[in-house]
């Protein structure tokens, strides 16, 4: 597998960044981008973190409820907004 070591952008010195399931407290690997459109703007994504083992159910929750807009990884999406 092709993991090259991730740069540490983040700002002050934060640790690992860590998955958003209640009580994990593995490293994130996936971003899931998500909106609802009862409280954001169309344009406005929220983001949850998720290790390998609670993608499926974070993105699942989001997903019954509509509210899941894309599912990418750590890497892609710093290299994403690291433009900005
Ligand atoms: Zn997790």
């Amino acid at each position: 597998m092709n993991s090259p070591d991730l740069p540490d952008s983040t700002a002050g010195g934060d640790a690992a960044v860590i998955c958003s399931a209640k009580g994990c407290r593995a490293a994130a690997v996936w971003v899931l981008a998500w909106n609802n459109p009862k409280l954001h703007t169309p344009d406005r994504r929220k983001t949850w973190l998720a290790c390998e083992e609670h993608r499926e159910h974070l993105s699942q929750f989001l997903g019954v409820r509509g509210f899941l807009k894309d599912v990418v990884t750590l890497q892609e999406w710093e290299a994403s907004t690291a433009g900005k």
